[in-house]
């Protein structure tokens, strides 16, 4: 069985870095008789400046040893270059990550892939630091061609300029959604504590994460977290992730009598569904219609008034259906939009 499927939730746990050997003998002895499945330790820390912590190197490796024979759980380990990863296979790890900064970077990614060859060992990729589908689901390819079998996906959120967002790297679930529905049997993780960088947020982005049928958590654990070398502000004590790990609501039920109502309610949604699409359509028709009267008086295709006009209106009717004025105005841009093309096309179509 996929190593990764084991349990559900999947829990990743252990500290930023490996910081020293008795730092991580009081990990593994904490977190030994928790539900906890994997123990984590950064080795080689990839720091955004020079100057700051990057990690013990080689010297963690036979720390990481020590946690697996204490604690009897497989350890992982991040890698970024074929010589981290070659060293990662001589001391044994049971697991390696590859980090957002490594899975925007293809040439990277083909490299460790390589080193991986024919290990058996599991493989965790994070998604990569941009909003990019199609780099992450490369990543997890490149994986997949070498031969690794036991391969995790993980959502730690995406660098924004944002300086209002109140995380450290914005979750954007719409992604991680999509990536699995691509890969229908691949589990999906979500690194809480790289998505929220302040530790009180943990909890939320935790079950926001089980909310969405996410596989598992990697939550960054610490024997004294402000002390930390690396990512002190997000990290938690053994203590607090019991608390965390006994309080979050999964969600698995799956008798038979929920399974009809949910289809009872979802075959009502996909009725109204066809005819939200239908009715667009119509909408569509009758803006060719008023394409071509715009066309014979030589009219401006987009005019400002209107649009205002279309936003005010909708907004006090989604109020009066509880309806949440930034997704009416989402929607009818996208309406609005979709509606100008329409027209722009007709224009230069008739214009022939
Ligand atoms: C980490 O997990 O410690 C890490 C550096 O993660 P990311 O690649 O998500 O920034
Ligand atoms: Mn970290």
């Amino acid at each position: 069985m996929q190593i990764f499927h084991s349990h559900k939730p999947y829990i990743i746990a252990g500290p930023c870095g490996a910081e020293d050997e008795q730092q991580m003998l009081s990990i593994a002895n904490s977190l030994r008789n928790m539900p906890v499945h994997m123990i984590r330790a950064g080795v080689w820390k990839p720091r955004s400046k020079p100057g700051f912590f990057e990690g013990r190197g080689e010297q963690a490796l036979p720390w990481m040893q020590q946690v697996q024979a204490i604690s009897g759980k497989p350890v992982c380990i991040e890698v970024a270059t074929r010589e981290q990863t070659e060293l990662a296979l001589k001391y044994n790890m049971d697991a390696v990550w590859i980090g957002a900064r490594t899975t925007v970077n293809p040439f990277m990614v083909q490299e460790i892939a390589d080193a991986l060859k024919v290990s058996g060992i599991a493989v965790l990729i994070k998604n990569p630091i941009n909003p990019d589908v199609e780099l992450w689901s490369g990543a997890i390819e490149r994986m997949q061609q070498v031969g690794i079998e036991n391969i995790a996906a993980i959502h730690r959120g995406f660098s924004s300029y944002d300086t209002t967002t109140k995380y450290r790297n914005k979750p954007n679930w719409a992604i991680p959604i999509e990536l699995k529905r691509r890969y229908k049997d691949l589990p999906i993780f979500c690194d809480a504590s790289h998505i929220c960088g302040n530790r009180t947020l943990i909890p939320f982005i935790a079950q926001r994460a089980l909310d969405l049928d996410f596989d598992g958590l990697m939550i960054e654990t610490h024997p004294t977290p402000d002390a930390a070398l690396s990512d002190a502000k997000q990290q938690i004590t053994p203590n607090e992730l019991a608390i965390l790990l006994e309080q979050l609501i999964i969600r698995n039920a799956c008798k038979e009598t929920t399974q009809n109502d949910i289809e009872q309610v979802r075959q009502i949604l996909d009725t109204m569904d066809a005819e939200i699409v239908d009715i667009i359509g119509k909408r569509m028709e009758l803006v060719e219609r008023l394409g071509l009267i715009k066309k014979e008086n030589n009219m401006p295709i987009f005019q400002q008034e209107r649009w205002r006009e279309i936003v005010d209106s909708r907004t006090i009717w989604g109020e009066k259906n509880n309806l949440d004025a930034n997704f009416i105005l989402k929607l009818f841009e996208l309406i609005h939009d979709q509606s100008i093309q329409t027209q722009l096309d007709f224009l230069s179509k008739s214009d022939l």
